[in-house]
């Protein structure tokens, strides 16, 4: 069931602002048969009443009607401050089909548009596209994307751009910063509301425990802790981890200045806006604990119910500093697959942060390096590996990949089974930054063929396809940097 809390403030009945002369930039047709939107032979909807609906122009296909869209109000803290109500400023909710509810991001203003003007452009519409989709076929939990729709429509950022609307899907698009509403307002009842509804439609397994607030608040940490593991070990990092960008479900959401690491660097920052580093790579799973103790303090009201509330307060510190041990047990759990370890042994967290600070020193590059570390063969001798050409201090590296192989060893490793595992773990494609700009630069001239193409190549990224091995190389050396920041 679509979300929806009483009271017109909470939950605003919004109409989508229509766009001028919509045109098709993409559509994920795995997102499509999710919701059961049937495709002609162009990979397009055979209703074509979708393209008015998906730019916000009209509220029915032949199928559906949805009749009362809305924009919620949440708040948040935005780098680390309180940000006071921030809400859906330019996204807005049409209904629920098939478990998924369907959202589209730059519909026009909301109540909650603040200063903006309730538009998303083109150019990161297509980047969290892409990225929602490329992350799905990762395995990583994340809301979808069905479709990116353009305009000419100008809008104004640093410069003149055009706009798009993306539309979304996620059985629900409730973030930490929903909670932090209520608990600022100190409305208790909204924010019982809001976790009763959690516990229904997303979390009922919280019935079974003697608080299920509590075990609510366990179980998002626990989603949360596992999705930061799957966030490291892709070398991604999201850019903006603010407590209103944290979803309630555990999944990756709000596809701003994200990266994917190129270059192995520990305190890689992606957002050009974040100056402080706050949410660099090796920061994430910190800042995401902080997050979930924004979302305790949140949740704080609904202690005491029936119970003591010192006593539930203590079960809720618990739960939060079970965050760390969680985060590590997935983190482990994730890179021992990687290195393609069947088992666990003493020393492979020793073995594994070895290798990270090789390859930070050398600016190893995170995918690919993974990826060809399943051709290693435990009988080959280190010197033959093309891998250890890449480092800077090869005796260091020589002495590691010694270890590594007799650490296989030891656990009777057979080459052909461990390079299959673990290259269904590494990917050989991710959505390099690189890759999107030159689709957006094409797309910003109307051509739309490298946005599909590359989400045809990311839908299989584990697979080797060898017509396009290009789109998994390293951004050429003398490739300007890319800088992609909160603007959007
Ligand atoms: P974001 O950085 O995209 O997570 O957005 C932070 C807050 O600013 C959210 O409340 C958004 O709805 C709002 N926001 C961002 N861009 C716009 C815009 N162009 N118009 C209205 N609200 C916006
Ligand atoms: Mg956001």
């Amino acid at each position: 069931m679509a979300f929806t809390l009483s009271g017109d403030d909470v939950c605003q009945t919004t109409l989508p602002t229509p766009i001028p002369n919509p045109y098709w930039v993409a559509l994920s047709p795995s997102s499509a048969k999710l919701i059961g939107i049937a495709l002609n032979k162009a990979h397009l909807p055979d209703d074509q009443a979708w393209l008015a609906v998906l730019s916000g122009n009209q509220l029915s296909t032949s199928e559906h009607h949805f009749v009362s869209p809305i924009a919620t109000a949440y708040s948040g803290h935005q780098f680390g401050v309180w940000a006071g109500q921030l809400g859906d400023g330019r996204a807005i909710l049409l209904g629920d089909i098939a478990g998924q509810e369907l959202q589209l991001k730059g519909a026009g203003k909301t109540r909650f548009s603040r200063m903006g003007d309730g538009r998303a452009v083109l150019r990161s519409s297509i980047r969290e596209f892409l990225c929602s989709e490329a992350m799905h076929a990762l395995g990583v939990p994340t809301t979808r994307a069905l479709s990116v729709i353009g305009s000419d429509l100008p809008v104004r950022r640093e410069i003149i751009e055009t706009a798009a609307v993306c539309a979304r899907l996620a059985p629900s698009f409730i973030r930490v910063g929903h909670f932090e509403h209520f608990a600022a307002l100190q409305d208790r009842d909204r924010l019982k509301e809001l976790a009763d509804y959690l516990i229904e439609y997303h979390y009922p397994e919280s019935n079974n425990g003697a608080n299920p607030y509590l075990e609510l608040f366990k179980s998002i940490c626990v989603r949360n802790a596992k999705l930061v593991a799957q966030w490291q070990a892709l070398g991604f990092c999201h850019g903006v981890l603010n407590s209103d960008n944290i979803s309630a479900l555990g999944l990756t959401m709000d596809y701003g200045p994200f990266g994917f690491l190129d270059q192995f660097q520990i305190d890689h920052i992606c957002n050009h806006s974040d100056q402080g580093g706050r949410y660099s790579y090796y920061r994430q799973p910190q800042i995401m604990h902080w997050n979930m103790a924004c979302l305790a303090g949140a949740m704080t009201p609904l202690l005491a119910v029936n119970n003591d509330e010192k006593e539930v307060q203590d079960q809720f510190r618990t739960a939060l500093e079970a965050f760390p041990r969680t985060y590590a047990q997935a983190w482990q759990s994730q890179f021992r697959q990687k290195l393609g370890f069947q088992s666990a042994h003493d020393g492979d967290i020793a073995l594994i942060e070895r290798l990270l600070q090789a390859m930070h020193d050398s600016r190893i590059d995170f995918t690919n390096f993974f990826r060809n570390l399943s051709d290693v063969k435990i009988n080959t001798s280190t010197a033959l590996f093309s891998l250890r050409d890449d480092f800077i201090d090869r005796n260091l590296i020589d002495r590691w990949f010694a270890d590594y192989r007799e650490r296989l060893n030891s656990e009777s490793s057979i080459d052909s089974v461990r390079k299959e595992a673990m290259d269904r773990v590494n990917p050989k494609y991710v959505l390099r930054n690189h890759l999107a700009q030159t689709a957006i630069e094409l797309a910003q001239k109307k051509d739309f063929s490298e946005v599909n193409k590359l989400l045809k190549i990311l839908e299989n990224p584990y697979d080797e396809q060898p017509e396009y091995e290009a789109y998994s190389l390293a951004p050429p050396s003398n490739s300007p940097s890319i800088e992609v920041s909160c603007s959007s």
